[in-house]
């Protein structure tokens, strides 16, 4: 059943109550129930008792009078029609009531049935496109306030119509504040760069009747005075007909994802560890550098700055120490220059430093010392002191290159050949050292390729015992046979091969291949020799030393005790503690252990009287002159005594001649590995005096053919 729809007419003339009856009797929209009161409070008492369709009322009544009344209902009433009643004498004042929000009028006389349906239906009609409407705006409304983004919308004059939660969140001005404001006081954006007003987007928008985008760098202005990058565009609004009747601009946020773009163009040109500028910035500053150098006539410093021995540290004490110490040097680094100087790490253990304006190359000079200074004052970590030192190579514009590419390469250059001389010192470059640069680096770059290429082959070197003078044993030293050089003496390759750091592949493949060479031999039914291989120090410091040596041992099927390690000195006291325990390890697994060198550098007793050692190899450089100087003589036969005295093994290295020979035969030396006897084999001619099992000591001419 259809619903009875109230209506309500107030008025005072019972006349207009009885047509009012009449008309609603005979209407042909109802049902309608009519209530007739006569004056407006009575009215508005109805209106809060009940639910009322629609009112008629008379402007002429005997408590309100004029358009009042029409506000007072409409007060009372919001949403409810009203229709007005009056004389034609009324008529201005009815348009006006319309203008104040009535909904249409009848004229006094014409209250029939006519005129009140057709009323009734406008009405009707008015309020279903009025809900439609609605519904579209509320549709509207909830999709706006729902979207991240802020919208606002502003008529043709530019005043502000509306403006979403996002909007309202974004500019600090609600809809009902901004609502018919000037755009440009709600929203008032500037340049991020020049912080100048920038033009309204809105504005231009309407002018050029189409899309606008914000202007790069755009920042909004809020309400409270705080500030947001913003993006995004205005557009000019049409209505059916085509003509603008505003504009709206969507917009939104866009700090989090500026800051990330700040952020990632920061990561990019600085060094996560340490946030000092990188290489890639550093070029740039440099390159700006030499640029105003040019202008004022002044020059540039680059100081290239490496740790000493810093990867040892690492392997030692650990990465967290190593980074630790690293950010501790750039902090270092930086307090020693000025601000308007570049601090920069180039990765590892490398840094950079940009002086960018000196008047002469000392002046380089006497940064580069305050520099070695400030980083050799202790670093304290975890209460311990760690103690590092470090090589400084020096390059300036103008003298010592044009750009800078140049000037960090030769800077490079003159640190490496600096620390060649001792630790702990400063080097400028000069032009000489770009030969030997040149010459380093492309050894280093074929090394890199020659594991792969198959180049290394492994001599043995006889040791022999001077008593019995037979052959107790052999050295394995390793040859590059290069394809362009012929052979490389490994003096010349193996320091390189240590910096670089491809002395850990070429390690590997020596300790195999001598463990699978001397088990070929046993194999073949050749005597039994035990085979000497030399380990660097960045080999016996690594983490994965005695893993490997496990396996290669497991693999080839070689009994640990046909293999000796040989170590130096230097490398053995350097961590005295961590060297005890590792060659514990490597006693425990079987094999033998031998001090390279020895006399070179500096042992102490206590260590060596501790440390699983078997046998001393002294170093050539004294065995060369025993003959002939005193001061080597008294040496050797001191190491002797000491070493017998030690219950160690004595080898000598470098017997050239017989009355060397004599001396250490006489001297009690249990060993002697030298030219005398044979100079380094190829494997086959080894594996022939093995055979022969005779000590090639009695004819040396005839076996000293291998290198
Ligand atoms: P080293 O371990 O002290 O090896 C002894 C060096 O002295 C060898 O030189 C050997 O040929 C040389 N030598 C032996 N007797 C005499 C002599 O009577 N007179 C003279 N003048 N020299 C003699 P080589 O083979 O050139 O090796 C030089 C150094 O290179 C070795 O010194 C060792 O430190 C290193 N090296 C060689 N092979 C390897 C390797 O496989 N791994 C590592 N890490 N280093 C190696
Ligand atoms: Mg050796
Ligand atoms: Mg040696």
């Amino acid at each position: 059943m259809t619903d009875i729809h109230n209506l309500l007419l107030i008025d005072h003339n019972p006349a207009h109550a009885e047509a009012f009856q009449e008309a609603l009797l005979n209407a042909q929209n109802g049902p309608f129930r009519g209530h007739w009161v006569q004056t407006l409070t009575q009215g508005m008492e109805r209106l809060r008792e009940k639910t009322i369709w629609a009112i008629f009322a008379n402007l002429c009544l005997p408590d309100s009078h004029g358009l009042d009344t029409i506000d007072k209902l409409m007060q009372v009433a919001p949403g409810v029609p009203i229709l007005v009643i009056g004389g034609v004498e009324d008529e201005d004042l009815s348009t006006e009531a319309l203008r104040r929000g009535a909904k249409d009028y009848l004229l006094e006389g014409h209250i029939d049935t006519y005129s009140f349906d057709r009323a009734i239906r406008n009405m009707g009609e008015r309020k279903t496109v009025e809900r439609v409407m609605f519904i579209e705006e509320d549709r509207a409304s909830v999709t706006l306030g729902s979207i991240g983004d802020a919208v606002i919308s502003t008529d043709i004059l530019g005043n502000v119509t509306y403006l979403n939660s996002g909007a309202e969140k974004m500019t600090g001005w609600t809809c009902e504040d901004a609502r018919g404001k000037p755009f440009c006081e709600i929203f008032h954006i500037i340049d991020g760069a020049t912080r100048t007003l920038s033009q309204n987007p809105m504005e231009l928008a309407i002018e050029t009747n189409g899309t606008v985008g914000l202007p790069a760098d755009c920042v909004l202005i809020r309400r409270d005075g705080s500030e947001s990058p913003i993006e995004d565009s205005a557009a000019p609004i049409h209505d059916r007909s085509g003509s603008i009747t505003g504009a709206v601009i969507v917009f939104h946020d866009v700090s989090v994802s500026r800051a990330m773009t700040l952020e990632m163009s920061r990561l990019a040109q600085h060094d996560i560890l340490t946030n000092l500028p990188n290489r890639l910035l550093l070029k740039d500053r440099i390159s700006q550098a030499i640029a105003a150098a040019r202008r004022n006539n002044t020059r540039v410093a680059v100081l290239f700055l490496d740790l000493d021995g810093f990867r040892n540290i690492n392997a030692s004490l650990g990465h967290a120490v190593g980074d630790y110490l690293l950010q501790s040097v750039a902090k270092r680094l930086s307090n020693c220059v000025r601000s308007s100087d570049t601090v920069s790490r180039q990765g590892g253990d490398e840094f950079v430093v940009l002086l960018s304006e000196i008047k002469q190359p000392s002046d380089a000079g006497i940064a580069a010392r305050r520099i070695l200074t400030a980083v050799t004052e202790a670093h304290e970590f975890d209460n311990h002191d760690v103690q590092l030192k470090s090589s400084i190579g020096l390059s300036t514009y103008p003298e010592d290159g044009q750009d800078a590419e140049i000037l960090l390469k030769n800077a490079d250059t003159a640190m490496y050949q600096g620390k060649k001389k001792g630790h702990n010192n400063y080097q400028f470059f000069n032009q000489d050292m770009n030969i030997r640069a040149i010459e380093r680096q492309s050894i280093e770059a074929d090394l890199r390729t020659a594991l792969r290429r198959q180049e290394f082959v492994l001599h043995y070197q006889p040791k022999v015992n001077l008593q019995t003078e037979k052959i107790t044993g052999a050295e394995a030293l390793i040859r590059w046979v290069h394809p362009d050089r012929g052979l490389v003496s490994p003096l010349q390759f193996i320091p390189i091969a240590e910096e670089s750091g491809l002395i850990l592949p070429i390690g590997q493949w020596v300790l195999r291949e001598a463990c699978r060479q001397v088990q070929e031999w046993i194999n073949a039914g050749l005597p039994a020799t035990p085979v000497a291989v030399n380990a660097s120090s960045l080999e016996f410091r690594n983490r994965t030393f005695l893993e490997t040596l496990r396996s290669t041992l497991k693999e080839t099927g070689l009994d640990p005790q046909f293999l000796e390690l040989e170590l130096t000195e230097s490398v053995l006291m350097k961590h005295a503690e961590s060297s005890a325990s590792v060659l514990s390890t490597l006693k425990s697994i079987g094999v033998r252990l031998a001090v390279d060198d020895f006399g070179t550098g500096y042992s102490s007793l206590s260590y060596l009287k501790r440390f699983p050692i078997d046998s001393l190899k002294i170093d050539q450089s004294f065995v060369h002159d025993i003959a002939t100087d005193m001061d080597d003589a008294a040496i050797v036969s001191a190491v002797i005594t000491m070493a017998k005295s030690l219950k160690k093994f004595v080898i000598a290295e470098g017997v050239e001649t017989k009355e060397q020979m004599t001396f250490l035969q006489m001297h009690g030396c249990d060993e002697a590995q030298d030219y005398y006897f044979s100079k380094p084999l190829i494997p086959n001619q080894f594996a022939m005096l093995l055979q022969a099992g005779m000590a090639p000591f009695a004819s040396p001419a005839s076996v000293s053919v291998s290198v």
